[in-house]
């Protein structure tokens, strides 16, 4: 039914690069297969996917919305594909996203933008837009995505659909490929709170292949839903923080973030004000620890190992220059050199050390606001969808979608966006924030608000 769905709504949104519809089929046998013959069924056996295309699949290319990786299909699964097919779950295809999840609109894929299903004249955020678009598309149930500085929870916003960034290192990073990796953290994206967490507990939890992930048990994110479902948080108290939300968000936005926090306090809920003045530094620390990172990351893209490998060149070093100007797009052109330039020496201190020492300011800040609240909250966006085209060219007016979720990223703490209702017609979201590890609560919260 799935498969017939994205046939008939995908070439109007174009969530998807790849759909796998003989993989997905024979999977789905092996789980009933598996089933008769008395397997124990999980919780998510048989129900559909959408995978964000930036994690290794073995059975369909991974291109991470980039010429440079065209065709390449990896001869290994990453660590969350192989956790989704050992529950059973039935992966459809990949999803679009902007080029190695560097955007906020899609626009900034190599194989064309994708609609948002709400008004196909619009973004659907990103970097995970297909993914997001193809649950509010009802073309997958499920989707995973990956959230560097927002891409999760803003596509989220933008489709009426949930999603989490979970806490860093909560989720394995081994076979997803790096963008920044000290910020990248894979998540479920869902069209329910309840969904959301069935989905994270499948991928969630310690994995030896991923020096970063927390030797921890997945966080009990499916009772605290139900929980939550019940619809009482009395004794919770939520954190309004003070430096989101206010100047800078379109009223509209606004409007539905004042309506979301007067119905937390309907759920019982206690609102405190918080304050965390070095939020606003964080959009300035992102963009010179990103591409840093990513100036680096992207190294290993050199035309010998991977996909492209353009035809001129009389050396090996103008192959691999020709490769990367052909292979690559402006948005991660752009980013490799201000990377490049912000660790160049002497320029290191001042730059790459500066921010890492924001970086950790920030993370005070949510202690400090965690010590005074169980969760905290923000718009996830500070506006609606926006026009297709319209900020394509304007690479600050860009960033500034995640002004709300780089936080989070920044500390490694948890975050997520639930839909919280309509503005001009158009979907917004409401993120809450918890502490690292701290995502049962947030997902009680969640469950009880949508
Ligand atoms: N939009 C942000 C960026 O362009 C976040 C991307 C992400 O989370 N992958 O960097």
């Amino acid at each position: 039914a799935h498969l017939d769905r994205i046939a008939t709504v995908d070439p109007a949104v174009h969530a998807f690069l790849h759909v796998g519809a003989e993989s997905a089929l024979a999977a789905a046998q092996r789980t009933d297969d598996a089933i008769a013959a008395g397997a124990p069924a999980s919780p998510l056996a048989g129900v559909p996917l959408a995978l964000k295309d930036v994690f290794a699949t073995s059975d369909m290319p991974t291109t991470c919305g980039s010429k440079i990786l065209e065709g390449w299909q990896p001869p290994y699964d990453a660590t969350v594909t192989e956790r989704l097919r050992a529950a059973g779950i039935t992966i459809l295809g990949k999803t679009n996203m902007d080029e190695f999840a560097m955007g906020s609109s899609t626009e900034h894929s190599a194989y064309g933008v994708t609609r948002n299903p709400w008004d196909t004249t619009r973004v659907p955020g990103g970097s995970g837009g297909g993914s997001a678009a193809a649950l509010a598309a009802y073309e997958a149930p499920l989707a995973i995505g990956t959230d560097t500085g927002g891409s999760i929870r803003q596509p989220a916003a933008f489709t009426g659909t949930v999603g989490v960034k979970p806490t860093y290192g909560g989720v394995s990073r081994y076979g997803l490929v790096a963008c920044a990796s000290s910020l990248d953290q894979g998540g479920p994206c869902a069209r329910t709170v309840l969904d959301a967490a069935l989905l994270h507990e499948v991928i969630g939890g310690h994995d030896p292949r991923d020096s970063t992930s927390i030797d921890a048990p997945v966080p009990g994110v499916v009772a605290a839903a139900r929980q939550g479902a019940q619809g009482d948080l009395s004794g919770l108290k939520v954190g309004v923080v003070r430096e989101l939300g206010g100047e800078g968000y379109q009223p509209g936005v606004r409007a539905s973030y004042d309506a979301s926090l007067r119905r937390l306090e309907k759920l019982g809920a206690e609102l405190v004000e918080v304050s965390c003045p070095n939020f606003e530094y964080g959009m300035a620390a992102y963009y010179l620890i990103l591409p840093s990172e990513v100036s680096s990351n992207l190294a290993r893209f050199d035309a010998m190992r991977y996909g492209l490998r353009a035809a001129e060149g009389r050396s090996a070093e103008e192959v691999m220059a020709n490769t990367r100007e052909q292979g690559f797009g402006p948005e991660v052109k752009r980013r490799i050199m201000l990377g490049t330039y912000a660790l160049s020496s002497g320029y290191y201190d001042a730059y790459y050390g500066q921010a890492q020492k924001v970086r950790t300011l920030i993370s005070r800040d949510f202690d400090a606001a965690f010590a005074q609240a169980d969760v905290l909250v923000s718009p996830t966006t500070p506006t609606v969808p926006f026009p297709i085209g319209d900020k394509v060219d304007d690479p600050l007016a860009m960033y500034l979608n995640d002004l709300a979720t780089i936080p989070t990223n920044l500390a490694g703490v948890a975050g997520m966006s639930v839909p919280s209702g309509l503005s001009e017609g158009l979907p917004t979201g409401l993120q809450i924030m918890a502490p690292a590890l701290g995502e049962a609560v947030m997902y009680r919260v969640g469950a009880a608000f949508e």
